[in-house]
């Protein structure tokens, strides 16, 4: 017997400006094959569920739980497990509701414990046969060749139409919640995966695009002095890349490669933290509002410090930010977005996607060296546990 294909597999999502694409067309489908058509492709892409499943939902698939919450009652027909619940938005219930009353309407006389939430259309006159996933998948076909001049990566290249099958939609489902950080246990039971190897592959699949956007925002790399440093990264090899990655740590508004500020994780600047005047210092267009709201609290603190009467002048002087920070700081800015300006609209849009995408990692993602505690540090912790 042939392996069951391994359809589970990450890596097949849509990406999200051509489901976006479909989302806007898909009242082309209802024109063309019917309204159950245009609500199952709402559906998939809502729920993440196999056609199947949705092809196969009964009347009474809503529910509401303890909460008032609604829930989408499915059978898992992959593995066998029937009635599972499926946590929904209020407006994808609606979504439901809608299609319940229009499925009410059209089969009055028969009963609503036995007709379908999707009856197919011929020789069907009770509306207890569902549509099936390969009736859906050929009407879903003919739709999307009739879009697919429109399909387009985020980088504006057309997108392959052959590519966007029902299934599409249960990838782009689970890797939406592994990019957004749904704890992968969480979406394990949202997936009903069997094994948990298979829903860490969507994570492995985020954290690959996020290495991704990170290198490419680091080819816009700047020093204090708003000199580029990293012409190509894209021509390391995987161990550069891994040794550039380990080899610095967050500072605020950018990064440091200072090795023994790397190596205690970013807390024993030798140079007390003047990053922007440092040679090991490097920033570039992820870090731009960090570096505005640096540059808006120098000048806000050198007024309030030159407009303070009780200090005296060698007081001032010490505190005060130097013009040359200030200067330097303001060039940097300045660099960096005419860096931006001076791309082309694609490649801008390009680098504005894996902007967004390293902002969103910054939160979880540290890039520096992981630290052993002393051995005292370690033992008091473990005793706080064992109490
Ligand atoms: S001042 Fe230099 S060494 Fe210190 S944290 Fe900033 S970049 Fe690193």
């Amino acid at each position: 017997m042939p392996a069951e294909p391994a359809r589970d597999e990450p890596g097949r999502d849509v990406p999200p400006s051509v489901l976006r694409t479909i989302a806007d067309n898909l009242h082309v489908l209802e024109d063309r094959s019917g309204r159950s058509e245009r609500v199952v492709a709402e559906l998939l892409i809502e729920t993440g569920r196999r056609p199947d499943e949705i092809c196969a939902l009964r009347y009474h698939c809503l529910r509401q739980d303890a909460q008032g919450k609604y829930v989408l009652v499915y059978d898992n027909s992959k593995a066998n497990r029937p009635e599972r619940r499926l946590p929904i938005a209020d407006a994808t219930a609606q979504l439901v509701r809608g299609q319940q009353e229009h499925v009410r309407a059209t089969y009055p006389s028969t009963s609503l414990e036995q007709v379908a939430l999707f009856p197919r259309d011929y020789r069907n006159r009770d509306g207890k046969r569902p549509l099936t996933a390969v009736n859906f998948g050929d009407a879903h076909r003919k739709f999307i060749d009739l879009i697919a001049d429109q399909l387009c990566d985020a980088d504006g290249s057309p997108y392959p139409a052959r590519e966007v099958v029902p299934y599409s939609y249960r990838h782009s489902y689970a890797q939406r919640h592994a990019d957004a950080g749904t704890a992968p246990d969480v979406l394990r039971d949202l997936m009903d995966h069997r094994s948990i190897n298979t829903t860490m592959g969507y994570y492995r699949v985020s954290e690959k695009r996020t290495r991704g956007a990170i290198d490419m925002v680091a080819t816009h790399q700047f020093d204090g002095q708003a000199r580029p440093v990293l012409g190509a990264v894209g021509g390391l090899l995987s161990h550069e890349h891994a040794r550039l990655r380990v080899g610095q740590v967050a500072v605020p508004f950018g990064t440091c490669t200072e090795p023994s500020n790397v190596k205690a994780g970013g807390h024993a600047c030798p140079f007390k933290y003047t990053c922007v005047g440092c040679g090991h210092f490097r920033s570039d267009a992820s870090y731009l509002p960090e570096l505005k709201a640096y540059l808006q609290q120098l000048l806000a603190d050198r007024e309030r410090l030159l407009a303070a009467d009780e200090l005296q002048d060698w007081a001032r002087r010490k505190v005060i930010p130097a013009d040359e920070e200030i200067t330097q700081l303001r060039g940097l800015i300045r660099r960096i977005e005419a860096d931006l300006q001076d791309l082309t609209d694609a490649d801008r849009a390009t680098i504005e996607d894996a902007v967004a995408v390293v902002r969103a990692a910054r939160a979880t993602v540290s890039l520096g060296m992981p630290q052993v505690r002393p051995a005292a540090t370690r033992k008091r912790d473990t005793d706080a546990v064992d109490d």
